[in-house]
């Protein structure tokens, strides 16, 4: 890889998150020629998890990292879903146009993707975290729960909706981040239903339930989501969260006493409010956030994928093109970024709204289908060419 020999000031990086925006940050600042180290939390690379979609330019940015034809051949290529009622009667088709993006591949395989084409160039800490994070005019000293302080040039807070380095930098979450008044769940398990490239939808008053095929057939994810205000709860409690998915979806009809056991016994599981982060300023001093750290828009608005990738390229191209100056360079990012995040948080609320609806109809869907691109175009965020982060 080339080295950009127009850098003079910041050379080190500590990204806090190993997650899609943190290893395409990686990747992207070592093709510049600094030296990033990621810290993520979590005691090894998190590569399970649910399907994510890429719309428009995300596609350009792994083309850049000549990626694509790779994620292509990830696509999980669903199909069009069927809606059930609770006698597992299907009564309509949801078709793929409306869910599936551009490409939709699991989030897991992309971070595997991404962590490949790094692990030699970058240093990886797992099961660490930042405690501690003390700026000066040269750097930031850092504090883990484990290893010993550290000083960085700079700090990137890609560590998602409830980040961490945002606690420490900017103050407490509560200050930034809006519930969308949905809760999610979803776990892994088999394709019980021997389903082919499709998926089956169930809806209730303020609930929804689904299962996808993923991996070629050989597994399923489901997933069940259900309208509350703000719950308390231990983000690490995994059994008082299946306690409370439980609890809402008990009595209700098609295969949900099924997927509740299913839910039970499975080891990959998340739960988490459907959210966003809103925020004045994504930087503070030397430290910057990017991704759904600083600007989730919410599963609803189906582009956090898009903007983690994005919003990754465009932050190390302009620390690289601004020779290291970050003030300048944490500016231009967020410049070019704001405009395109501000829309995605529009489709996200809206989605949100519309979450719950009363069973569609067959009509309606199809007018989904048939606007899709519409419905869901945003304008085009520019990606200048960084040269000379040639492969
Ligand atoms: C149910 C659901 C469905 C979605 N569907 C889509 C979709 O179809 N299309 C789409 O584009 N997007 C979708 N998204 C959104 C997408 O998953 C996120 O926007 C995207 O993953 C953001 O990436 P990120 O790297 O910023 O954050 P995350 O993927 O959340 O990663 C954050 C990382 O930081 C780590 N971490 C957390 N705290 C610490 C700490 N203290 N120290 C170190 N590491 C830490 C975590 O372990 C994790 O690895 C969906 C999200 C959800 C929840």
């Amino acid at each position: 890889m080339n080295e950009n020999k127009t850098q003079t000031k910041t050379q080190t990086v500590l990204i806090s998150g190993g997650s899609v925006a943190g290893l395409a940050l990686a990747y992207w600042l070592h093709r510049h020629g600094f030296t990033p180290t990621i810290v993520e939390r979590a005691p090894q690379l998190r590569d399970g998890g649910y399907a994510v979609d890429f719309r428009g330019e995300a596609l350009d940015v792994l083309d850049r990292m000549g990626l694509l034809e790779e994620i292509r051949a990830l696509d999980t290529e669903m199909g069009d879903a069927a809606l059930v009622d609770a006698d597992g009667r299907q009564y309509a088709t949801l078709p793929a146009a409306v869910f599936a993006g551009d490409l939709e591949v699991l989030k897991g395989d992309l971070t595997r993707m991404l962590y490949e084409a790094t692990r030699e160039d970058v240093e990886y800490v797992f099961g660490d975290s930042i405690t501690h994070l003390q700026q000066d005019a040269d750097g930031v000293l850092v504090t883990f729960e484990h290893a010993a302080p550290r000083r960085f040039d700079l700090v990137v807070g890609a560590d998602g909706l409830h980040s961490k380095t945002r606690a420490l930098a900017f103050g407490p979450e509560e200050e930034f981040v809006r519930h969308l008044g949905i809760y999610t769940a979803i776990f892994n398990l088999g394709n019980y239903l021997g389903l082919e490239n499709t998926g089956r939808l169930y809806t209730a008053p303020g609930k929804a339930a689904n299962i996808f095929t993923a991996r070629a057939n050989t597994e399923a994810r489901a997933a069940f989501h259900f309208a509350a205000e703000h719950l308390e709860n231990d983000r690490r409690d995994t059994a008082a969260q299946k306690r409370i998915v439980a609890e809402r979806f008990a009595g209700e009809g098609w295969e949900v006493p099924r997927l509740l056991e299913e839910m039970d016994a499975a080891q990959e599981f998340f739960f988490d409010s459907n959210a966003q982060v809103e925020m004045d300023s994504w930087s503070a001093g030397r430290v910057v956030l990017l991704g759904d750290a600083g600007y989730c828009a919410g599963p609803t608005s189906g582009r956090g994928t898009s903007q983690a990738l994005i919003g990754a390229y465009l932050l190390a191209g302009e620390l690289a093109a601004r020779g290291g100056d970050h003030k300048a360079a944490f500016a231009a990012y967020e410049e070019q970024m704001r405009p395109y995040v501000a829309e995605h948080q529009v489709l996200g609320r809206e989605g949100a709204e519309r979450f719950f609806l009363p069973a569609p109809t067959q009509e309606f869907l199809d007018m989904l289908a048939a606007n899709a691109p519409e419905n869901t175009r945003t304008e085009p965020v520019r990606l200048p060419d960084y040269t000379p982060a040639a492969a």
